[in-house]
């Protein structure tokens, strides 16, 4: 054997040991084995073996390594890492990791997320959706509630809290419905597809509030008293933490509690005097109960030995003395009730604290508990709700709305857009199942619903814009007729509330994702918090675990890019096999690249948002990708929903791929290098091509079963603007060929307008039944519903001051000039 040929094969040896992640010892006699057998071909000399013995021994002779090696790596770790404050420790510490842990980790088991069970609902929750949720949406009307009453009707209040919408959280046994975290998001989107303020009402609720932290935390007493009071709808709750001072850094708050005894129901009690101010608080105008987040101080020591006990979350009677509430914000033009809350020298029992006084000063840990379940529900599957319903009203629209002859769908510019709207549709819908289901398997996924909250609130403003787009000025006039003006105004709601779009992506998806899905960092950083011999042996075994795990990436970055990505494992066959082995590659460059970006940037590297946020895009894409696959196995493999699956792969690991270019652009000397390691033959992954985003629009187009797939759960009974949408696109493609029947019977071209004409040329012509006259009426009837906008008399339109100035001046003439309007 030559000297070559033995240095290669150890390097192969070497690095399929780490590619396959051997441990230290079966690495290092791997090594020994090479060794032997350069020996044997008198390659290797005395020289060379006391070079091995100099670096394999002090590996794996454990006093050595710990007592050497380990503590001074531990000194110089406690030098760069800089402490965790008590609320980031608790952010740290809420919630659990899934699958996102996999991805992270360098090498997905595909197999883990295919045995993963496909989100179901129970046959209650069906009937939930096919009864008082379809009944709800038809009674509904979005124009009335948004310009008109600035609310919901009073008997829409009353339907919902007597059918128990705000108790789908609540257990039974409290008289709630107790569904699964699935069927809240079924039953969310199919809100959102008709109302944001119905969608908005009954999903905060449901969501972080009272019910889900009495139910976590409450004591017996609070919960048998607020439950069942809450599953009804006698109290209606809210929960109250931003301040005008403290948005996102809602740690910050300036509001206080101070522990003093005072008179409560003619007694002195131990209790609370409570000063705050509190804005932007969804259902507070209403609210009958508010939850209150507030910083708890001891002075006297009434309670405990510490002075500041930190936040702690209280329950508080609306009626109580000295709380100012009832007025109004106005977000957006989606007049949900929302509005500030101010409290001056409020005294409350101690027993008011959520879990009694124990739990005094542990409020931002049940917070972030609670949110990290809640916000991979609501807000993403209202997203992805109003997305569904605008991929079918979008296609509808596209078909029935023609310029230049043909319907706007066909024009390869639209196609663009509509791509855009169907294949997220199909890949939201996909991740909000997916998350759910972890919800439902008893996770708490932080870092999932980080994501979920980001991505497909963004997605929402995106496709939205798309929409827009496409409706023209039918989506700009505001009336009854606008199905997406208020969907459109109200998407900033949903970008900045449970935490701020570019905060959620710079700080917590990456920031909370390195720490909790890194199989070793968390570790690290704990034992380097302690102290002894434990905390060395702890260190020692995280530290040297870590570094093989960052060995083995490179080695899995290194061969992947080379082309090995293409042999990678697979669990199917088929046209999906390339997406999961881009994502094999991608998984060991963001295991990489996270050690790297660490290793280079230790604690700065929470600073650096951009680098963060795109390592946290990585992950993210990862996510959403294996959601997508997930989601297209769990439908038994439809062939045609091809289209949308390989947009929706492709747009996503597109996107990734640039996000890490990008990030390595961005990172100097170390990125140049990282980059010329992953990408040696350049870029690898190509976005959706026209040919793919025209079949897509083609789907969205006409009914189909993708299409009918794609929307599946929204409400589209006919009484509502989407289903009259879709009832008239069909009619609009039955009236196509009776169209040509008289075009070719009279012997001359007709534009596909004035159906109701051309019906009357037909029955002229003796070529159309009754039957298709009636069609062609009631399709011309449809179309110029869809294509028509809303025009108001000029007060109809005035508001405040000056409408109710304008209705006094013109008392009596009024009601002419408003029938005048109708
Ligand atoms: C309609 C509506 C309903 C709401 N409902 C409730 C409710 O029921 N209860 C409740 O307690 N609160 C509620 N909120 C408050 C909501 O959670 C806050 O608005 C949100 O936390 C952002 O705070 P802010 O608006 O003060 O923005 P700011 O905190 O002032 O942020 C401004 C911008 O800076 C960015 N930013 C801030 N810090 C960082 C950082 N460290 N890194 C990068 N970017 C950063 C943000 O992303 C944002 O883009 C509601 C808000 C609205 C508008």
């Amino acid at each position: 054997m030559s000297v070559a040929l033995w240095i290669i094969a150890t390097l192969l040896v070497l690095g399929g040991l780490l590619y396959y992640r051997s441990s230290l010892l079966v690495t290092s006699l791997g090594m020994v084995a090479m060794f032997a057998i350069g020996s044997f071909f008198d390659i290797v000399g005395p020289v060379l073996w006391v070079l091995l013995a100099l670096v394999l021994l002090p590996l794996n002779i454990t006093f050595i390594r710990r007592g050497y090696i380990s503590k001074s790596l531990l000194g110089m770790y406690r030098k760069v890492m800089p402490e965790i404050s008590e609320t980031e420790k608790d952010a740290i510490d809420a919630g659990t990791t899934w699958w996102e842990g996999e991805l992270f980790r360098g090498a997905p088991e595909w197999k883990n997320l295919h045995s993963i069970q496909k989100a179901e609902l129970t046959r209650e929750e069906q009937e939930f959706l096919d009864g008082p949720v379809e009944e709800v949406c038809k009674m509904l009307d979005d124009w009335e509630a948004t310009h008109e009453l600035a609310d919901m009707p009073e008997e829409v209040w009353q339907y919902l809290k007597d059918n128990k919408f705000f108790a789908m959280i609540i257990k039974k046994e409290y008289g709630g419905l107790e569904f699964s975290a699935y069927a809240q998001s079924r039953v969310l989107q199919k809100l959102a597809g008709v109302s944001t303020i119905l969608a908005s009402t009954v999903g905060v609720p449901n969501s972080l509030g009272p019910g889900e932290l009495l139910q976590h935390y409450g004591t017996k007493e609070q919960k048998d008293y607020y439950l069942p009071r809450l599953a009804t709808g006698e109290e209606v709750p809210c929960f109250a933490l931003t301040s005008p001072e403290a948005g996102s850094d809602a740690g910050s708050i300036p509001d206080t509690g101070v522990v003093c005894k005072g008179e409560w129901e003619g007694k002195e009690v131990v209790g609370i005097r409570l000063n705050f101010n509190k804005r932007y608080i969804t259902l507070a105008p209403v609210a009958t109960v508010l939850g209150l987040a507030f910083k708890l101080y001891d002075p006297d020591h009434l309670i405990s030995d510490k002075e500041s006990l930190g936040i702690t979350a209280a329950l508080i009677p609306r009626d109580t003395k000295g709380v100012e509430i009832g007025r109004r914000h106005f977000p957006l033009n989606v007049p949900f009730q929302n509005g500030p809350i101010r409290g001056e020298d409020v005294f409350v029992p101690l027993d008011f604290i959520i879990g009694g006084k124990e739990m005094a000063g542990k409020g931002w840990r049940m917070l972030v508990e609670c949110l990290s379940v809640g916000r991979a529900i609501t807000l993403p599957s209202n997203s992805a709700g109003g997305v569904k319903s605008i991929a079918l009203a979008t296609g509808a629209y596209a078909y029935i709305r023609r310029q230049f002859k043909l319907p706007v769908g066909k024009m390869e510019g639209v196609q663009e857009a509509m791509a855009r709207i169907g294949g997220n549709a199909y890949l939201m819908d996909a991740v909000t199942s997916f998350s759910t289901k972890g919800i439902d398997l008893g996770e708490k996924p932080s870092v999932i619903s980080a994501i979920a909250k980001y991505h497909m609130t963004e997605k929402l403003r995106s496709c939205m814009d798309d929409a827009m787009d496409i409706h023209g000025g039918k989506g700009i006039c505001l009336g009854p007729n606008n199905y997406l003006g208020r969907g459109y105004q109200g998407v900033p709601v949903a970008i900045t509330v449970e935490g701020a779009n570019i905060l959620t992506r710079s700080l917590m998806i990456y920031g909370q994702g390195a720490i909790r899905c890194h199989p070793f960092v968390l570790e690290e950083m704990l034992a380097s918090a302690e102290s002894g011999s434990e905390a060395l042996n702890r260190f020692d075994k995280a530290i040297f675990g870590h570094i093989g795990f960052a060995m083995s990436n490179f080695v899995r970055s290194l061969a992947l890019g080379l082309g090995g990505y293409r042999f990678s494992d697979a669990p199917f066959k088929d046209s999906t096999k390339q997406y999961y082995q881009q994502m094999n590659r991608f998984s060991a460059n963001l295991a990489l690249l996270s050690d790297v970006a660490m290793g280079v940037l230790g604690g700065s590297l929470k600073r650096k948002q951009r680098i963060s946020a795109r390592l946290g895009d990585m992950l993210s894409y990862l996510y959403i990708g294996s959601a997508t696959l997930k989601r297209f196995a769990d439908e038994g493999r439809q062939h045609e929903d091809l289209p949308l699956l390989h947009w929706a792969m492709q747009d996503t690991l597109y996107k990734l791929q640039e996000a890490q270019l990008e990030l390595l652009d961005n990172f100097g000397f170390v990125g140049k290098t990282m980059r010329a390691i992953m990408y040696p033959f350049g870029r690898f992954v190509k976005r959706p091509s026209d040919r793919l985003d025209s079949k897509v629009a083609k789907i969205l187009l006409k009914p189909n079963a993708s299409r009918e797939r794609l929307g599946a759960g929204q409400f589209l009974a006919v009484e509502g603007q989407f289903g009259y949408l879709e009832q008239t696109l069909l009619d609009i493609i039955e009236a196509e060929p009776l169209h040509d029947r008289v075009q070719r019977a009279a012997n001359e071209r007709m534009p596909f307008i004035f159906l109701d004409k051309v019906a009357a040329k037909g029955k002229e012509l003796g070529v159309l039944s009754d039957d298709e006259v009636a069609l062609l009426e009631r399709a011309e009837q449809g179309r110029l519903r869809v294509i028509n906008v809303d025009d108001f008399a000029h007060e109809d339109l005035m508001a405040g001051k000056a409408a109710r100035e304008w209705a006094l001046e013109n008392q009596g003439k009024s009601q002419t000039k408003k029938s005048d309007a109708a």
